[in-house]
């Protein structure tokens, strides 16, 4: 359910806030064993939030902007008093003793938290199959995965099992599970969400950002969850634009570069590539103009980021050493062997893997040939976007190159399964915000996702876009389990 369907009944007293939660709960009994989105149901906060806009309501008293809308969070985001375990038995019992600043604002915009959803080990995969939590199902075909590593949240709400959810985006991570589940995904501007309480891994990079069922939620979530935060150095001190208010805006003569790179890219999968290209065909009837854009450096994304992510990765993680808190081997022979063994045992095989490679690319005498060259290459990567935006006002590409894969196909096999983000990291590298849209099927009935990419802050402009291609294109009329 949308969030104009959900308000319409509580405003309307058609039904109340807790009748509506207990409507999620009971489709969350009957389908989480299933489909695997939430790792832990947060019922009685839950109930207790509900209570408060209920008697808000009944007292006929102003009503936040969110209102009664039940949320989920990525379980790489704090939750005060409730586990946040990053998926890792390295943090599955670790309690957050504070609230993130996003989640915090959507509790104080009337969000309802009904619990947190599963996700790749640390948010390192594409496909939700490293938690220690077992992997979570794609809703369109349980046999496939629900992509990575946000899959729990995009999940949740291809299911129904939320109105809306929280994810985090390094490389793709809330587009790519957005696109193979056949919802919105929006990763903002670097700066524009307070990272506070978001479980670091690659801090360059990392955005928390929505997944939601249309554009305009995604819209309204990213309004109250934008803005600076004395927490976070990192966010940005810039306005926050309504960004609700120009969502109907004719996008006539909004020019939209076409990445040529990426259509030739011999990995992109034909069925995508067609239905990416009729949104193309739509966006030109819509009015927009369609201009085609060389970003040279764009394929060079993957190889520059696996080098950056995980080198952040393995600074990131050196804190999970079985002293402070985590994980702890019951080795008791010295610190240095009890230290070794909780990484060793608490870490997953990527997480790991990632630890090493980060730590190789950041050693004396690698870190000019491997990591200083990755950064200059991100800098070309950046000269590419702003060049192209001296042409046009937002870029399109393909969200994925292909839509959801067996479960198990590329566990072993990391290559492959880095391939799948070839062309969500860019934006990532960049700073940039990017959104991934339902934009059609392919022959097995499976989502494929389309994606617009904006200059810095200009969330406002493929959000508008986003919205015009979603009410003339209609794609999604029936949801997967409806
Ligand atoms: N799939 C990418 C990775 O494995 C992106 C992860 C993310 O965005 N958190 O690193």
């Amino acid at each position: 359910m949308n969030f104009k369907f959900i308000r319409n009944e509580i405003i309307s007293g058609n039904a109340s806030v807790k009748e509506i939660i207990n409507d999620y709960f009971s489709k969350i009994d009957d389908l989480n064993t299933k489909i695997n989105a939430y790792v832990c149901i947060t019922r009685d906060i839950a109930e207790s939030q509900a209570l408060e806009i209920d008697k808000l309501i009944q007292n006929n008293e102003q009503l936040p902007p969110l209102s009664g809308l039940p949320i989920a969070i990525k379980d790489n985001i704090c939750t005060k008093g409730v586990v946040t375990s990053c998926s890792s038995k390295m943090l599955k019992n670790f309690v957050a003793p504070y609230e993130s600043t996003v989640s915090s604002k959507l509790w104080s915009s009337g969000g309802i938290c009904l619990g947190k959803t599963n996700l790749d080990e640390f948010a390192m995969g594409s496909s939700t199959e490293t938690s220690v939590f077992g992997v979570t199902s794609n809703p369109w075909d349980i046999n496939r995965v629900p992509g990575g590593s946000s899959g729990g949240s995009a999940a949740s709400v291809a299911a129904g099992l939320c109105a809306a959810a929280i994810g985090s985006d390094t490389g793709g991570s809330i587009r790519q599970p957005a696109s193979f589940c056949g919802v919105v995904g929006l990763k903002p501007t670097y700066g524009r969400v307070s990272r506070w309480g978001l479980i670091a891994f690659a801090s360059s990079l990392d955005q928390i950002g929505p997944i939601t069922n249309t554009v305009s939620d995604a819209a309204e979530i990213l309004y109250s969850i934008s803005g600076k935060d004395p927490y976070d150095s990192t966010c940005l001190d810039k306005p926050v634009p309504n960004y609700i208010k120009d969502l109907n805006k004719s996008i006539k003569d909004l020019k939209i570069g076409i990445i040529k790179e990426c259509f030739d890219h011999p990995g992109l999968n034909s069925e995508v590539k067609e239905s990416v290209l009729s949104g193309v065909e739509r966006f030109r009837t819509l009015g927009a103009q369609i201009i085609d854009i060389e970003c040279p450096r764009f394929n060079d994304g993957i190889a520059t980021y696996y080098v950056i992510a995980p080198s952040e990765a393995s600074a990131n993680l050196a804190r999970y050493d079985g002293v402070k808190y985590g994980y702890r081997s019951d080795s008791t022979s010295n610190l240095l062997d009890m230290t070794s063994k909780s990484r060793a045992k608490g870490f997953g095989d990527e997480v790991q893997r990632r630890i090493l490679i980060g730590t190789y690319a950041l050693s004396a005498g690698y870190s000019d040939q491997y990591y200083k060259k990755a950064q200059k290459v991100r800098t070309l990567i950046r000269k590419d976007f702003d060049n192209a935006f001296e042409k046009v006002d937002i870029l399109l590409t393909p969200t994925c190159p292909t839509t959801a894969f067996m479960k198990g196909d590329f566990v072993n096999d990391p290559l492959s399964m880095y391939l799948s983000d070839l062309l969500t990291v860019p934006a990532n590298l960049a700073g940039l915000p990017a959104i991934s849209i339902p934009c059609g099927f392919d022959k097995k009935g499976l989502p494929i996702g389309l994606q617009l990419i904006g200059n810095v802050l200009e969330e406002h402009r493929i959000l508008n876009a986003a919205n015009i291609f979603e009410i003339d294109a209609e794609v999604i009329k029936n949801k997967p389990f409806f």
